[in-house]
């Protein structure tokens, strides 16, 4: 019996549809709550972003105005 395969609706990768993907028809965990997360939004309505961006850079402290003369 040839092995049935699914896309994952996710990412629309195939993956086989047995005991060796537990998260059918899912590829992986990471692509059940991606889908799961947008099915969430949309029942909810809530537009977009629910997260921060990550912009990886941390806002600049303000700069230090050392005072001269002050010994
Ligand atoms: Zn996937």
């Amino acid at each position: 019996m040839p092995e049935a395969r699914v896309k994952c609706p996710t990412c629309g990768r195939l993956i086989e549809w047995s005991e060796a993907s537990p998260y059918r028809p899912f590829c992986s965990e990471r692509c059940k709550l991606i889908d799961f997360g947008a099915w969430l939004t949309e029942q909810r309505g809530i537009p977009g972003d629910t997260a921060p961006p990550q912009s990886g850079e941390e806002p600049a402290p303000p700069p230090e105005h050392p005072e001269p003369g002050k010994r």
